[in-house]
């Protein structure tokens, strides 16, 4: 009887391990096959750790922006638009984390859990992959950014879409520059980063926008009111200095020349908690849901609760330690042009199967309402008022355009020149189109980021507008 016992319980031991055993292996199986089946060392895929046999990208218009020939990744003949597209699109070699290529490298290779890379092995490629991205309002961007570094971008406001998103500095994919890495100058600094969805920054007078959102909802005849600008304002314990003495003016004209003495009484008046209340409820201190499902977004930043008056005034201008994500300001702004409802940003529009099926299509999702309806026209008539009053419509010639500039100080040093900043939209029906563009180290919004959105404006009529 003990023998009988003794081998059941053997018998049981044995079951359990070998049960215990399976369940290991197929965790295993199940976490780390993506990395079996994609590893280098695999010569269907990559090439010396370079991507090699997979789905091409395409732009909106179905233009090839990379493709496979011979075993080989192959890009676009047309050097401007790999340099405007770089970040977008990716690189073979991984560099670039956000980049389609890398972000995108399960449907590109067809790669599924149950399969792996079967239907690679037997079409000889994945699935194709085409793009919202527009390539003449890309190349146009690229080009209007000249030298500088910063970002571009441009979204359906109605849809969600990304037409356009350049990041510089950029480089060729195909003839990377030798010294990108030893280079000690910064010409290169963050070339690896899609400064749109990765960057942040400090937004200056953009903020401005938020601040009279915060303004229209709490205040409710700040329309009537009249500040007085002296070139500086006393708030708390110490000033907020303003670009000019502006004297007595309404809130419209306090927003058409961003007056900083208007705004950080308004701010202080308005106070941390509804200022605050304000930008968390329109997506500041947590990250956009992941751009199509896979890219990453940086969260825009804002935290007031150990502000003092002072820094709750310079708060009000975009000037306190208050950062925004490029992407998720479009997305923003995008909300005021669509009523106050923001729409999710996306890039991929479908993915078809080496068969000729389309596998995936998108469609628009909506984050949900920022703004109140009220508000959003509210603040379009001022935005509108800031171009057709104070920038100039010759800049965007029968767009009906609304926006803000900014001029972001980052440094108290003299030798170091400020960020400019832009966003705005078209409010014609026929235009739904938002726009941000940042430049690193220039003048100031108006002499820098506003001729640059002006070039790409006129690009995205002449290829949209009717
Ligand atoms: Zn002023």
């Amino acid at each position: 009887m003990k023998t009988i016992s003794r081998r059941a319980l053997t018998l049981y031991l044995i079951i359990l391990l070998f049960m215990a055993g399976f369940v290991l292996l197929f965790f295993n199986l199940v976490s780390n096959s993506n990395v079996w089946a994609m590893n280098r060392a695999d010569r269907h895929l990559y090439s010396e750790g370079v991507l090699a046999t997979a789905g091409d990208i395409l732009d909106a218009d179905g233009n090839i922006l990379v493709t496979t020939t011979d075993g080989k990744r192959t890009y676009s003949d047309n050097k401007t638009l790999r340099m405007a597209t770089l970040h977008t699109v990716g690189d073979s070699a991984g560099y670039i984390a956000s980049g389609v290529q890398t972000s995108f490298k399960d449907e590109l290779t067809g790669y599924t859990l149950v399969d792996g890379v079967y239907n690679l092995k037997r079409y000889g490629k994945g699935n194709d992959i085409t793009l919202t991205l527009n390539s003449a309002v890309c190349e146009t961007a690229y080009k209007a950014l000249g030298n500088k570094k910063g970002t571009v971008a441009v979204m359906n406001y109605k849809t969600g879409e990304l037409i356009c998103i350049v990041s510089t500095p950029t480089y060729d994919v195909l003839n990377k520059p030798a010294d990108i890495l030893t280079d000690t100058t910064g010409k290169y600094e963050g070339v690896y980063m899609n400064r749109f969805f990765s960057g942040l920054y400090t937004p200056g007078s953009t903020f401005k926008v938020i601040t009279a959102a915060c303004a229209l909802e709490n205040i409710p005849d700040i329309n009537e009111r009249t500040f007085e600008c002296k070139g500086k304002v006393q708030i708390g314990e110490g000033y907020v200095i303003c670009n000019g003495t502006h004297g007595k003016i309404s809130f419209e004209k306090a927003l058409n020349c961003s007056c900083n003495s208007a705004f950080a009484q308004i701010a202080d008046e308005l106070g941390a908690e509804k200022l605050a209340a304000t930008a968390q409820r329109i997506g500041f201190n947590a990250p956009l849901s992941n751009i199509s499902g896979k890219i990453k977004c940086s969260s825009s930043k804002i935290n007031l609760s150990d502000a003092k008056s002072l820094d709750i005034g310079w708060a009000g201008i975009g000037q306190y330690t208050t950062l925004i994500n490029p992407c998720h300001m479009l997305t923003v702004v995008s909300a005021i042009a669509n009523g106050g409802t923001a729409q999710s940003p996306y890039i991929v529009s479908k993915i078809t199967t080496p068969e000729g099926k389309i596998s995936f299509t998108a469609s628009k999702t909506e984050i949900g309402e920022y703004f109140r309806a009220d508000v959003a026209g509210r603040l379009s008539n001022l935005l509108r008022s800031n171009v057709e009053n104070y920038y100039g419509d010759n800049y965007f010639p029968k767009m009906e355009f609304c926006g803000k500039t900014g001029t972001a100080e980052i440094s108290d040093s003299p030798d170091v020149r400020p960020n400019t900043l832009f966003v705005g939209y078209s409010r014609l029906d026929s235009l739904p189109f938002a726009i941000i563009v940042v430049v690193e180290d220039s003048s100031s919004g108006i002499k820098s980021a506003v001729p640059v959105a002006s070039k790409v404006m006129k690009t995205v009529k002449s290829e949209y507008g009717s």
